[in-house]
């Protein structure tokens, strides 16, 4: 029988799971805490459990690890990216970033992307698999042994759609916040997706305390289904009933990704049109200067520019910040580190 992976087992699943190796309950409580709070990487290390049962663990569970297979650090801000190598050989990236009120790590949720967005490097390559919720969480454990540093927030804005891979995301997010676990409160979460319109309802009854951020990027149908196709399935219209569903259901407020691309999205007209569409929903627009991947050959504007795109948000009553740009020297944007470990020639 291949062994099952323990660590991705929210605590009542384990309880469940040891309860039919006839097991009592409190000891899914302390196998859950040795994974979660302690960290072992083997049943060995259980050393509150018999080595009879700590044997019989071993026989049917495995604990999943990743390697660091490369890491940069910043000059400029000290922000560290993790190139991840998962068990299977594939490999996944993770960024720390160090702000004033802590340390807030963006993790990726699949190894590639099947949204196909035309700006993102993490789409270029496509879609590999979904990361497991134990893969999820050893991208913050191994960032906090590593950096020796609290992981304080957590962004799921790193490679891959988190909605598409919803169940293993929503368990990763119950182990996160869970009080056995690192009990990182969801309001210390944002969870960023491309507006897949029918999970973003799902979303909302599950009522998170998480931040949900929409990858928006345009102010208009034409404009966004050329950049992205997922905009051909759901039109904006739809994608932002759903948002105001959410904002309705869970008295969250979501923010607005808006990635500003030289002569695509940024005129004037674009900043109307979008301070129109977003008019009342409390809704929070984050400008990024669009990172420039070669293959996309999609430029960014001036810092004139996209000043001026957030001065004439605010005249229109809609709140904008423009994000800071952190680890500019270590190609800190999403997908780009895998990508040139990819292209690079192999050593052998
Ligand atoms: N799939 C999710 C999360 C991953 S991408 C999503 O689409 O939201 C994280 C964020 O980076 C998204 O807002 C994405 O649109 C943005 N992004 C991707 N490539 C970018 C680029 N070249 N420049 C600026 N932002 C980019």
């Amino acid at each position: 029988m291949e062994k099952q992976d323990i660590k991705s087992l929210p605590l009542s699943v384990l309880e469940q799971e040891l309860g039919k190796m006839g097991l009592a309950r409190f000891r899914a409580g302390q196998v859950y805490r040795w994974l979660h709070q302690k960290r072992v990487s083997t049943f060995a290390e259980m050393t509150d459990l018999s080595a009879a049962l700590r044997g019989q663990l071993d026989e049917k569970y495995y604990i999943n690890a990743i390697q660091v297979k490369k890491k940069l650090v910043s000059r400029l801000d000290g922000t560290v990216k993790y190139l991840y190598e998962l068990q299977d050989g594939n490999c996944v990236e993770a960024v720390l970033m160090h702000y004033h009120h802590g340390n807030s790590l963006c993790i990726s949720s699949q190894v590639g992307c099947r949204m196909g967005c035309k700006f993102c490097a993490s789409t270029l390559a496509g879609y590999v698999r979904d990361l497991t919720p134990s893969e999820m969480l050893d991208e913050v454990y191994t960032a906090q042994r590593d950096s020796g540093s609290r992981v304080d927030g957590v962004v799921l804005m790193g490679i891959g759609e988190p909605l598409d891979n919803f169940d293993n995301v929503m368990d990763f997010l119950e182990i996160l916040s869970s009080p056995q676990g690192l009990n990182l409160s969801l309001r210390h979460v944002s969870l960023s997706t491309c507006g897949l319109v029918e999970r973003i309802y799902e979303l909302a009854q599950r009522r998170l305390q998480l931040t949900l951020s929409i990858s928006l990027h345009a102010p208009n149908d034409e404009i966004r289904s050329q950049s992205m196709p997922i905009n051909r399935k759901y039109d904006m219209e739809s994608l932002l009933a759903a948002c105001r569903d959410y904002f309705a259901v869970t008295g969250r407020r979501i923010s607005f990704e808006y990635a500003l691309i030289s002569g695509v999205n940024d005129s004037p007209a674009c900043a109307r049109q979008l301070a129109e569409r977003l008019r009342g929903m409390g809704a929070h627009v984050n400008l990024i200067p669009v990172n420039e991947v070669r293959e996309t050959g999609y430029r960014r504007g001036s810092r004139a520019q996209i000043q001026a795109f957030q001065r004439l948000l605010g005249q229109l009553g809609v709140n904008a910040t423009i994000r800071r740009e952190l680890g500019a020297d270590i190609s800190a944007a999403c997908g780009q580190l895998r990508r040139q470990e990819a292209a690079a020639p192999k050593d052998n």
